[in-house]
């Protein structure tokens, strides 16, 4: 009994050991290792013999053998069926001529019939075939025993017959372990696949969520175009603004696949903070206007200036106010506020819109989390992310049916010289 144990652990045991090296590597010596391996279990189970009946050795040393083929290929097969013979040879005695038998009558089953289908079969065909195998081997090698030596079939039936069965179960639990191990890997690498087609789908997203904003400014201009009356000069610049906002939509495709590879270069300039929140308010007048909302501005600096880049700056205050603007579908009033204090720039932006529960709000800047028929939910995750690269934080205060308020704050840059 306790030598079957061992043989079972040493038959079990390269199996842990395939795992590492077989299964989780690309390794190049893969099939040396597990040559290596197996041959080692074999000859601990030719060493372990589960009982020596009057030379005779009951071990199990052919599962080693065949999950060694099986897994390993053909050259694999070959050369464990050398360290068999060999070691068989080097133990000494007249079953070295039973072990010849055997396992050339098994390196044939392996090399002509199995191997070349294994890896078609499903699991359960597997653990059969295998188990039927070796059941059938230990007959075969109990016949041809007795047929030369005549001796072995007068062992007690119950030793033979329960040699015969330990194989055989062993033998199945081995495959079943084995496949187990390989499905879990499999599972693991399909996971990591679909993570990262995952995050393709969410850049894919993100980028004509990005590229929808300039677009509906433009449209808005557009449609301003065609309203009645309008003078020349409102005109030039509407159609200013729009080429403008459709040189944003260029850019910003090309800033996203510049986002996509590792390491990004984006241009840091000092942008005069009041200058820029000019510019977002002018380019979201058409959308405040469609929707009937008012735009206020209380700038309470005056050339002051943060460090960061300008588009990315732009496109954080716009998809800020887009929400703002989308949130007051009856009208209200938008207020972009500037103030300044211990060297930090706040930024204020306040709707009279829906607002948010304390629950939305502590979803806001997830990605894709949006409360819009039509939204991506990447519009604030955007923002936040642009803020923060500009070492700046952005917080919110919302009540439902009231309004809210984004206050972003920016440590403010000094050295003016380098703008003039
Ligand atoms: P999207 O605008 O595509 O829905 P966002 O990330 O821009 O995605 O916004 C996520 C959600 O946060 C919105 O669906 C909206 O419910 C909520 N939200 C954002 N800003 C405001 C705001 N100013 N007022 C009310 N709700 C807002
Ligand atoms: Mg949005």
């Amino acid at each position: 009994m306790e030598n079957l144990l061992i043989n079972i652990l040493f038959v079990l045991l390269p199996i842990l050991l395939f795992q590492l090296f077989y299964i989780n590597t690309d390794l190049k010596y893969k099939n040396i290792i597990l040559a290596i391996v197996f041959s080692i279990s074999i000859m601990i189970c030719m060493n372990f013999p589960i009982t020596n009946y009057e030379g005779h050795l009951f071990d199990l040393r052919y599962i080693a053998f065949v999950l060694g083929a099986l897994y390993g290929g053909k050259k694999v097969a070959i050369f464990l069926y050398c360290v068999i013979l060999f070691y068989r040879f080097y133990i000494g005695g007249a079953g070295f001529y039973i072990a010849f038998i055997d396992s050339t009558l098994l390196l044939i089953i392996l090399l002509f019939l199995l191997i070349p289908k294994y890896q078609t079969y499903s699991l359960k065909t597997k653990i059969n075939v295998t188990m039927a195998l070796l059941g059938l081997s230990a007959i075969i090698s109990f016949i041809s025993c007795h047929t030369l030596f005549g001796f072995i079939l007068h062992a007690p039936i119950v030793l033979l017959s329960s040699f015969v069965v330990a194989q055989a179960l062993t033998m199945g639990l081995s495959v079943y372990f084995l496949e187990y191990l390989i499905s879990i890997d499999t599972m693991k690498k399909q996971l990591y696949h679909n993570e990262k087609l995952k995050s393709l789908s969410e850049m894919a997203a993100s980028i004509s969520h990005e590229v929808r904003n300039p677009l509906t400014v433009t449209r808005g201009f557009i449609q301003l175009l065609k309203s009645p009356g309008i003078d020349d000069e409102k005109k030039n610049t509407y159609l200013d603004l729009s080429l403008q906002e459709l040189d944003r939509a260029e850019t910003i495709i090309s800033d996203y696949l510049t986002f996509a590879k590792p390491h990004v270069n984006v241009d840091l300039e000092l942008l005069n903070i009041t200058d820029e929140m000019n510019y977002v308010a002018n380019v979201m007048q058409p959308y405040a206007l469609m929707q009937n909302v008012s735009i206020k501005k209380e700038f309470l600096v005056k050339d002051s200036y943060i460090l960061g880049n300008r588009k990315q700056f732009h496109q954080c205050l716009i998809n800020l106010s887009k929400n703002a603007i989308e949130s007051m579908q009856n009208g209200g009033k938008l207020v972009f506020k500037v103030t300044k204090e211990n060297k930090k720039i706040t930024l204020k932006l306040t709707d009279t819109g829906v607002g948010m529960s304390s629950e939305q709000i502590a979803r806001l800047g997830v990605p894709f989390f949006t409360n819009k028929e039509k939204g991506t939910g990447l519009g604030t995750m955007v923002a936040f992310s642009i803020v923060k690269a500009m070492k700046g934080d952005i917080k919110v205060n919302s009540k439902m049916n009231e309004g809210t308020t984004f206050t972003i704050s920016i440590p403010e840059s000094v050295s003016k010289s380098k703008t003039d």
